[in-house]
């Protein structure tokens, strides 16, 4: 099934005539249209990029076999609903997680016979599996991201602040093939490591520190997702301990990954192994969760996902524990789900690194 033919299931599913995309994620993956301003509008019959002048050209270039509407003086709302009028749409499904209130009041008010349908998360669950060319994009993603941890070992010195050691990050990452960066970079240092996203700051590195790194880079619009945390001079017994299990917890959940095992019973496994030690209760966010286009896509490795995780789907495993007023370890790789196991797209050191 083409892409096209996808989505028109979709409108099968849900009874309708046509579906109105806003989410740019995935107007992108139907489309192929990165400019994020507007709408897709698609129909059994058309196929319709709806933006303004500044995008019409890339539109054009970016989505073969998609109209290209530009939008005039009336705006959205009226090119939508000239475009409605010239289908004969009655049923309209709308992104009610994405479009906002007031762009749906506003179009609600003048449609005048159409009926807006929540659609919910039909169109995002069509990303879920990923193709073997997405695949590849978040493989390649990943590959910067280790590359940028190699090099970031070379440079991180007390004395620098978090801020220096994430603008290098940035740096080593963009010049080695990213486009940008999928989230704000977390660099956590000593005590500052005990908060799973913590923000740089202008904290100096001390010798002895922790120092957690969470970053990741955008690739042909696919992102990256790493954690490592690293100790700066020696590690303390307590630390080696906290770090070995950890790493410990991450090892075990990986061992049950495989295509059909249920999100909540891999989070469970990890759960339950720090939970078995002293450090009963200090991991206290979900194991993992998706990556795409969307730095956090569903489904989740988490205590809440009842969904089995189909192969084909990304995940994160990324266990943690923090403990106030000491720091903190968290230890991410980003995998592919595979029939018998998975793929680890993240090849960074694993054992405990001390600078
Ligand atoms: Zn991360
Ligand atoms: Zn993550």
């Amino acid at each position: 099934m083409n892409m096209k033919e996808r989505v028109i299931k979709v409108l099968d599913e849900l009874n309708l005539d046509a579906v109105l995309v806003s989410d740019g994620y995935n107007m992108r993956y139907i489309s192929g249209f990165t400019g994020a301003t507007g709408y897709l509008y698609v129909s059994r019959n058309r196929s319709v990029i709806l933006t303004d002048f500044r995008y019409t050209i890339q539109a054009n270039n970016q989505s073969q076999g998609f109209e290209v509407i530009e939008i005039g003086k009336g705006g959205y709302t009226a090119a939508i609903n000239d475009l409605l009028d010239a289908d004969q749409t009655k049923r309209l499904g709308f992104e009610d997680d994405h479009l906002l209130y007031a762009n749906y009041s506003s179009l609600n008010e003048k449609l005048h016979k159409e009926e807006m349908v929540p659609v919910k998360d039909a169109l995002t669950k069509l990303r879920i599996v990923k193709t073997a060319d997405e695949l590849e994009k978040i493989k390649m993603a990943e590959h910067i991201g280790d590359i940028a941890f190699t090099k970031i070992l070379e440079v991180i010195k007390p004395g620098m602040t978090e801020l220096e050691v994430a603008a290098y990050l940035e740096f080593f990452m963009k010049t080695n093939g990213a486009e940008g960066l999928s989230f704000d970079s977390i660099v956590a240092s000593g005590v500052n490591s005990s908060m799973p996203h913590a923000t740089p700051s202008n904290k100096k590195i001390e010798l002895g520190d922790f120092v957690t790194m969470d970053f990741g880079c955008l690739y042909q619009g696919y992102c990256s997702d790493m954690t490592r945390t690293i100790v700066v001079g020696k590690a303390s017994p307590e630390q080696k301990e906290v770090y070995n299990t950890v790493l410990k917890a991450q090892l075990a959940a990986m061992e049950v990954i495989r295509a059909g095992v249920i999100g909540k019973d891999v989070d469970k496994v990890a759960r339950d192994l720090i939970d078995s030690t002293k450090y009963k209760g200090c991991f206290g966010h979900g194991l993992g969760h998706s990556v795409g286009l969307f730095i956090h896509e569903e489904p989740r490795f988490s205590a809440g996902e009842n969904n089995a995780i189909l192969a084909g789907v990304t995940e994160t495993v990324e266990p943690g524990i923090y403990i106030k007023d000491f720091g903190g370890v968290r230890i991410e790789d980003l995998v592919v789900v595979t029939e018998n196991g998975f793929e680890n797209f993240t090849h960074s050191e694993k054992q405990l690194i001390e600078l």
